[in-house]
């Protein structure tokens, strides 16, 4: 996969100018992530508070890499003055590739999307970060499906380093290859990968999610399992990676995958554990309290 990227990030055009379309969790990741790596981005959100929230953060990260005597605060102040937070669509005739990361909605999403391919010049890229909705669904709102495609990073953004391409049946080899490029220039590691419901991370991840929800249901410890796991040698136990995750995101995505392989992934017991823990409101780090509790 990775030498199938390769060729496409030779071939890819190098984007000069972005846009990112939500400031939340994973907009104001990518904002960071692209300003960090030397391309200048405009983030866009239609909350004030949003913005706010994603330059904060960017602010945070920065001032740690400060900390780290890897940047000077005055490098520090400039990459973050090329994040630009707006909650109008100004300057966007002017970007080469415009990544959409709203609310997981079909519905918002295209609508975003279709409103957005109106306002970029010809030959614009339109990626989209979603995590479960199909391609070939989002791009059905568009007049150039061409130059559509998703653009699947994994949270957080400065931490996880790979990123899926997603082709849809329309998505054209430039886009393939722009978008690939982007996401090398990013320093992060493309793969690319055919539209299909869970894309290939979450094909893998959640028959380990469901094995390890079966063991919660034979009476298994989640924080004994999660030691385990860091003894394994893996960063973060499944309870945890859970809740970094977001429980309500991964119970989604359980649900698109028990749809789109129903012979595979379609058993109740595999998602009881993320059921019990959606129907509590636990939604880990986001909300406070998931399998653990944040301050
Ligand atoms: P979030 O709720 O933190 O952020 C979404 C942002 O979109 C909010 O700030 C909201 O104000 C904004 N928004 C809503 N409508 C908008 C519009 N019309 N124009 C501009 N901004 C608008 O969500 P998130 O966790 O950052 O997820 C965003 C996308 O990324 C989703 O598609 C999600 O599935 C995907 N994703 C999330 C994760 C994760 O772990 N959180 C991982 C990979 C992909």
């Amino acid at each position: 996969l990775k030498k199938k990227a390769k060729g496409y990030i030779k071939a890819g055009k190098k984007i000069e100018r972005a846009a990112v379309l939500g400031a939340g969790i994973m907009g104001g990741g990518i904002a960071y992530q692209s300003a960090v790596k030397g391309t200048p981005i405009i983030m866009k959100d239609i909350a004030e508070k949003a913005l706010e929230l994603g330059m904060s953060e960017a602010n945070k990260l920065l001032a740690k890499q400060v900390e780290r005597n890897k940047l000077t605060p005055e490098k520090a102040g400039a990459i973050l003055s090329t994040i630009r937070p707006t909650l109008n669509y100004g300057d966007f005739g002017q970007v080469d590739i415009v990544v959409e990361a709203v609310v997981e909605n079909p519905k918002v999403k295209k609508s975003v999307l279709a409103e957005v391919e109106g306002l970029v010049k010809d030959g614009t890229i339109i990626a989209s970060n979603t995590s479960s909705i199909s391609i070939d669904e989002l791009a059905g709102a568009l007049k150039k499906p061409e130059n559509f495609l998703g653009m699947h990073f994994f949270n957080p953004v400065h931490r996880m380093p790979l990123v899926e391409v997603i082709y849809g049946t329309k998505t054209s080899k430039e886009a393939i290859a722009t978008v690939a490029a982007y996401a090398a220039a990013m320093g992060k590691t493309p793969i690319v990968v055919k539209n299909c419901p869970g894309f290939l991370v979450n094909r893998i991840l959640f028959p380990y999610f469901g094995g390890w929800s079966m063991l919660l249901r034979d009476g298994g410890d989640y924080l004994k399992i999660d030691k385990v796991m860091e003894g394994f040698g893996w960063p973060m136990g499944p309870a945890y990676l859970q809740d970094v995750v977001g429980i309500d995101t991964s119970h989604h995505v359980g649900d698109v995958l028990a749809e789109g392989y129903p012979d595979r992934m379609s058993n109740k017991e595999f998602k009881s554990a993320l059921d019990v823990m959606f129907d509590a409101k636990r939604y880990g780090q986001k909300n406070g309290i998931g399998f653990y509790r944040y301050e």
